[in-house]
């Protein structure tokens, strides 16, 4: 073997070089994630690839081996790709790209028959294996070239696609170096090991180390600088060609044409610089992207901050400015506040869609803790692919790639982190360069007091919101109270009001009774007479003294219920009757809707006919002669659709309550009105009572398990918008006992059960 010849030297540079790349990989074992280890795999492959070049060629079969070991490597090279760009099915690509590989073996050695006149290129192989080998590779180089491409076509963020562009750029170089490799000419097969290795060298940069250069930058920085050398040299030729051109023209003696082109050459020359900087300020403005005049840009930035309060306003403002300065498609503020032992991060969005939604991150997150310490713009593409930051947070790590910005600038308030201002990717997808990232930090280090002001004037603005609500709720509080104590006096007027008119009639009966005896003229007609008004008063009283006591056992225990099987429709019967002739009296029309259909409710029936006694002498007594009442019963299921209730609204077309009193109207003792005016009959228009029964129908259908409100538009007498009063039962009331569930009660039964003596208060 000639050591010295070309066709050996290549080989054994190129298996030395790959030998060493592998080393230095396998050294940094800080990171040997899947794809570092494929990458290793390939590197090994290529190492080997070269030394069946250098050993096995020129030898026949050797091509085809060459090309099969070239084919293996690019089969892992495919492997990297899949785990560096993180594509799913990794186990197809290994099972069908090493069986087409075998089967390009095993082609060889059962026919190795070429089917090409044969070549002395490298790696040209002319067997029928070894042009499966041949396709093999091709067709995975292409794949992994159309993927990657795919892949940094849909990524957004430009350090994230960048990466991949890398990839794909690197790919490319090796698979041209491979491409090169197999023509015959030796200088163009130099040219092909050295573009491979090449190619293979960015590669390897790319899974040691995150850090990348920016494929498009350089690429536009190189464009730019060829175009300016062009656009520089298209004059001066043009300048020179003219002054050659005319001296020859002319055929001037050679000391005219001398001075002659001196002077169009020292004309040139003035005129060529202006225009050189002219061209340059172009090409550079559409290429790499304007420079700027920070102290202008940073003297506008504070003047706009400066005048805002409003931390939303300030996140636009912010925002806004950048925008237009570096063209980004989204941004927020983001308030920073340090607790103990964690930081809460709150997005204020200005631009683009951003949740408001607020994280924690412990104080300890790396994330924070870069950005606290380092005072520094942070990309998110550190955050996904710098190792240090592989330990963070899945929650953070998340809600941070849902953030889609590209970095995130600290505002720093003295050693504290107070805010960040993260900016999405730009408008052009061009990743921040250096010395925007830098202008940003300027920018940021400039929002601090205005930063500082801001969460001030919202903290007061919050406070002073706390302030007005504990005002208002001060107020109601106030005002209920104010009717509690009213409550309170009216008490003693009604109950000594109440109390003190049946008790003078009976004494006054009585002392009549006592004094016409004496003289002895009562007939028997009059006697009767008397005794009758001592009966009816001192019935009035017993019916008070009963509503009192039901109020205090209220009060004390909570009223006892008897649950019985109860219909509904007896109840309302029931409680209703005795109003008959009143109805009549006062032209009055009562209509009670959808009772019959109601299944039996589990009940205390006696205190059911009670209530509903007092509520609907109630709407008698406040709605004016020839108006209506309606009393309406349905089935009406739960929200969890198993229990289920009935809802009996009492509806009247009388003079309403004012809202203010929809509660207090289940107070004990409370009327609305003038507390100076006695009970006056319970179905006279307005006649006043003592303000019990609501109080005690309110305590019945609670210890139920039901719920009765009311609702009224106001209290008129000329409108009469009338009061509506709404019960809710439960079917099975949760408090009773369901052992003592009894039959259901004949209505006959039921209406003979004797009335609860406080069923006439109202
Ligand atoms: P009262 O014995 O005074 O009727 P209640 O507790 O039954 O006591 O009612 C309390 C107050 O609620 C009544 O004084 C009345 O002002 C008001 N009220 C109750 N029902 C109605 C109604 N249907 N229409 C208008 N006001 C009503």
């Amino acid at each position: 073997m000639d050591f010295a010849s070309i066709d050996t030297l290549l080989p054994l540079a190129g298996a030395a070089a790959y030998t060493i790349l592998l080393l230095s990989v396998w050294a940094r074992d800080s990171q040997q994630g899947s794809h570092t280890r494929w990458f290793m795999g390939f590197l090994a492959a290529s190492a080997l690839w070269e030394l069946i070049l250098l050993f096995l060629v020129p030898n026949p079969v050797a091509p085809c081996l060459a090309a099969a070991s070239l084919a293996a490597g690019t089969l892992l090279l495919a492997l990297t790709t899949n785990a560096y760009v993180d594509w799913p099915q990794q186990q197809r690509w290994l099972l069908v790209g090493s069986t087409a590989i075998l089967a390009a073996i095993a082609l060889d050695v059962f026919f190795p028959r070429s089917l090409l006149p044969s070549t002395t290129g490298m790696t040209m192989p002319t067997t029928p294996g070894g042009l499966l080998s041949l396709l093999v590779w091709f067709s995975l180089s292409a794949t992994i070239l159309i993927k990657t491409w795919r892949n940094y076509q849909r990524t957004r963020l430009p350090w994230h696609a960048n990466r991949l562009l890398h990839w794909f750029f690197f790919v490319l170089v090796t698979f041209a170096g491979e491409l090169l490799l197999l023509n015959d000419t030796p200088w163009l097969q130099g040219v092909g090991q050295a573009v491979r290795l090449s190619g293979v060298l960015g590669l390897t940069r790319a899974v040691v180390s995150h850090r990348l250069f920016d494929v498009r930058a350089r690429l536009r920085k190189a464009l730019a600088f060829l175009l300016i050398a062009l656009a520089s040299a298209a004059p001066a030729t043009v300048v020179l060609l003219a002054t050659l051109w005319v001296t020859e023209r002319l055929s001037l003696p050679s000391s005219y044409a001398y001075a002659f082109t001196f002077v169009i050459i020292t004309a040139g020359l003035i005129l060529y610089q202006p225009f050189r900087r002219f061209i340059e300020r172009i090409i550079y403005r559409y290429l790499v992207g304007e420079e700027f005049q920070t102290s202008k840009v940073v003297r506008s930035y504070s003047q706009a901050t400066s005048r805002t309060l409003d931390v939303e306003q300030l996140s636009l403002v912010i925002i806004g400015t950048i925008s237009e300065l570096l063209e980004t498609t989204r941004g927020a503020l983001m308030l920073v506040s340090r607790n103990s032992n964690h930081y809460e991060v709150e997005p204020i969005p200005a631009m683009g869609h951003v949740s408001r939604e607020k994280v924690r991150f412990a104080a300890d997150s790396r994330f924070v803790e870069t950005l606290v310490n380092h005072r520094q713009p942070l990309l998110q593409y550190e955050v996904d692919f710098n190792p240090y930051y592989a330990e963070m947070d899945p929650a953070d790590r998340e809600w941070l790639s849902e953030q889609n910005m590209e970095v995130y600038v600290p505002v720093h308030t003295g050693s504290e982190l107070s805010g960040l201002i993260a900016l999405g990717p730009k408008h052009s997808g061009l990743a921040y360069r250096a010395n925007e990232l830098e202008l940003v930090q300027v920018l940021a280090d400039q929002t601090v007091i205005a930063l500082q002001n801001a969460r001030l004037y919202r903290e007061l603005n919050r406070q002073n919101d706390r302030i007005r609500h504990l005002n208002t709720d001060l107020r109601q509080q106030n005002e209920r109270l104010e009717i509690l104590d009213k409550i309170k006096t009216d008490f003693i007027t009604i109950a000594s009001h109440e109390l003190r008119t049946p008790l003078t009639q009976v004494k006054g009966y009585a002392d009549i009774l006592e004094a016409m005896n004496e003289e002895e003229d009562l007939t028997r007609e009059q006697t009767r007479e008397i005794v009758g008004h001592i009966n009816r008063a001192s019935s009035r009283l017993e019916t008070l003294i009963t509503a009192m006591l039901d109020a205090s056992e209220l009060e004390s225990s909570g009223i006892q219920l008897a649950y019985l099987e109860s219909r509904l429709d007896s109840i309302i019967r029931l409680a209703t009757e005795p109003f008959t002739p009143a109805l009549h009296r006062r032209r009055l029309r009562m209509e009670i809707k959808g009772v019959d259909d109601l299944p039996t409710i589990h009940a205390d029936f006696k205190r059911l006919v009670q209530t509903f006694h007092n509520i609907i002498g109630n709407a008698i007594k406040y709605t004016p002669d020839g108006g209506a009442i309606t009393v309406t019963a349905e089935l009406a299921p739960s929200v969890d659709g198993e229990s289920q209730f009935v809802e009996i609204v009492v509806a009247d077309t009388g003079i309403g309550i004012d809202p203010q009193y929809h509660e207090m109207i289940f107070e004990k003792f409370f009327r609305v009105g003038n507390p100076k005016l006695h009970s006056t009959g319970s179905t006279k228009f307005m006649g006043a009572g003592p303000g019990l029964g609501l109080h005690i129908a309110k305590g019945v259908i609670e210890a139920h398990g039901g719920r009765i409100w009311v609702e009224s538009d106001g209290e008129d007498k000329e409108r009469l918008p009338g009061s509506r009063f709404h019960v809710i039962l439960p079917l099975n009331p949760p408090a009773a006992p369901l052992a003592a569930v009894q039959p259901p009660v004949q209505e006959e039964e039921q209406e003979q059960q004797e009335l609860p003596a406080g069923s006439l208060v109202g």
